[in-house]
């Protein structure tokens, strides 16, 4: 049985991959980060600006902000010196 390879729309194909995309930044506003101080996760929740990511490090409270956009991070995990 033959299988022809699928045709795909590259149209179709980066609408559905953005809005994927959406869908995911507007469900997951945040980052999982590893805080190397204390050598433990946490998550780093967007601001209400939407311009970061702000997070604490549980155990000793060391702050970290992660820009988003031209410059920053647009990584989903994040680790924090
Ligand atoms: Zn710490």
């Amino acid at each position: 049985m033959h299988n022809a390879p699928p045709r795909r729309n590259r149209y179709l194909t980066l609408k559905a991959a953005a809005r994927y995309i959406r869908n995911m930044t507007e469900k997951r506003k945040f980052l999982g980060v590893h805080f190397k101080c204390c050598n433990v996760y946490a998550r780093a929740y967007m601001n209400k600006e939407k311009n970061a990511y702000q997070g604490s490090c549980p155990r000793c409270g060391k702050r970290v902000d992660m820009q988003i956009g031209s410059g920053g991070t647009d990584n989903r995990f994040f680790s924090a010196q």
